[in-house]
């Protein structure tokens, strides 16, 4: 297979060979003279927080293969060619359970074990308070359990790669150095930590900001507060939910600034009801609303946000929209940052990487959008004529 299309870092017109699965050659194309007609190529997006889609959630207690295959599926059309399938706060046996039937879903399906790079468990050892916990159910935060890290490893095969937990939570320093031994990315998330509280949890070994800007009180003391000591964290990456509507532009300018964008991860976050039309949607024991503007919350308050109806592509337009960084760069915060951090193998438009492939035209103006013309994973044209 041959594609022809423009190099999303350089913009220069190039061809690809596609053999085995893998990119064979990529030399410059003189195919096309009007390079606007191309549309871009980059590494298939990486996201490290899906929640699911369409309505199906990973923490659901009734997930089952066939969802989770659909929803892995789902992202496809989203330029999405590997996830970590997220679970957030429930208990012990739902954790458990959706990370079994994501290990069903891979050993059944060498496709879904091709997307799911690891599984990433947001919470359940998080700040019980009400704004640093979020959405998240006050009734299942608990304190950290290496115990039930164990339960969660057998119960996936050992595909948790990312846990994100607050600093505070009772334990955490033992548990972060334990866990982090084993090859588990600790991120900092949903917390309402002190200073000592985060430069503890990074001597422990926490290496992430989960969502860095959300997850936290809405009023806090000028300085100091946790936002100024994750920014100024060299050991910390940042992952940030460039939707639009989660943070402004002027915080993410300043992440990706304090920072530097090799450092910062685009993450769309996309909820369970990423995908569903404006509308009530009772979930897990309480009522979210998707609002007519794209904002998921929670309907008896309607600020608290539960994750997004974006999905990563959109993401990456828009985060070059509010932050001015160029396309290469925020294709790479949605790619290959994530999998560098992580300790993930790199997929790079290079020969002999995996043929991940997103093919999109970007358009700009008053609603930004990456819009994708095919996605490949592994060789294997999987959306797009
Ligand atoms: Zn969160």
């Amino acid at each position: 297979m041959t594609i022809h299309a423009r190099h999303y870092a350089t913009g220069l017109p190039i061809r690809l060979e596609i053999a085995d699965g893998v990119i064979a050659s990529v030399t410059p194309s003189d195919r096309y003279t009007r390079e606007a007609d191309l549309p871009y190529v980059a590494p298939g997006f990486f996201d490290l927080q899906i929640n699911g889609y369409g309505g199906v959630w990973f923490c659901d207690p009734d997930l089952t293969v066939e969802s989770v295959l659909q929803v892995l599926a789902g992202y496809w059309m989203h330029g999405v060619t590997r996830l970590f399938p997220t679970l957030i706060t429930s208990s012990r046996e739902a954790l458990c359970h959706g990370l079994a039937t994501i290990r069903a879903a891979c050993e059944r399906e060498p496709w879904a074990s091709q997307m799911v790079a690891g599984c990433h468990v947001e919470g359940p050892f998080i700040s019980a308070e009400d704004g640093p916990r979020g959405a998240h159910p006050r009734e299942q935060v608990r304190p950290c359990d290496s115990a039930e890290f164990e339960a969660w490893q057998t119960a996936s095969g050992g595909r948790v790669r990312l846990i994100t937990l607050a600093a505070e939570a009772v334990g955490a320093e033992s548990f972060i150095a334990q866990t982090s031994r084993t090859g588990v990315t600790i991120a900092l998330g949903h917390s309402a930590a002190n200073s000592e509280q985060i430069a503890a949890a990074v001597r422990a070994g926490a290496r992430l900001s989960t969502h860095l800007g959300n997850g936290a009180m809405p009023m806090m003391p000028r300085h100091p507060n946790l936002l100024w000591d994750q920014l100024g964290e060299d050991r910390l990456a940042a992952s940030l939910i460039t939707d639009g509507h989660h943070v402004p532009p002027a915080f993410l300018r300043t992440a990706i600034r304090a920072k530097g964008a090799t450092e910062c991860i685009i993450t769309c976050d996309a909820s369970g009801l990423a995908g569903c039309p404006p509308g009530i949607y009772p979930t897990q024991g309480q009522s979210l609303e998707v609002l007519a503007n794209g904002k998921i919350v929670v309907t008896s308050q309607r600020t608290l946000l539960a994750g997004s109806a974006q999905t990563t592509e959109t993401c990456v337009a828009r985060c070059i929209a509010m932050t001015g960084v160029a396309l290469g760069t925020a294709c790479d915060m949605a790619g290959d940052h994530p999998a560098r951090i992580l300790r993930i193998p790199r997929i790079r438009l290079m020969a002999g990487c995996r043929a991940d492939l997103v093919l999109f035209h970007h358009r700009t103006g008053n609603d930004p959008q990456l819009e994708i013309v095919q996605t490949w994973l592994a060789g294997s044209r999987v959306a797009g004529r």
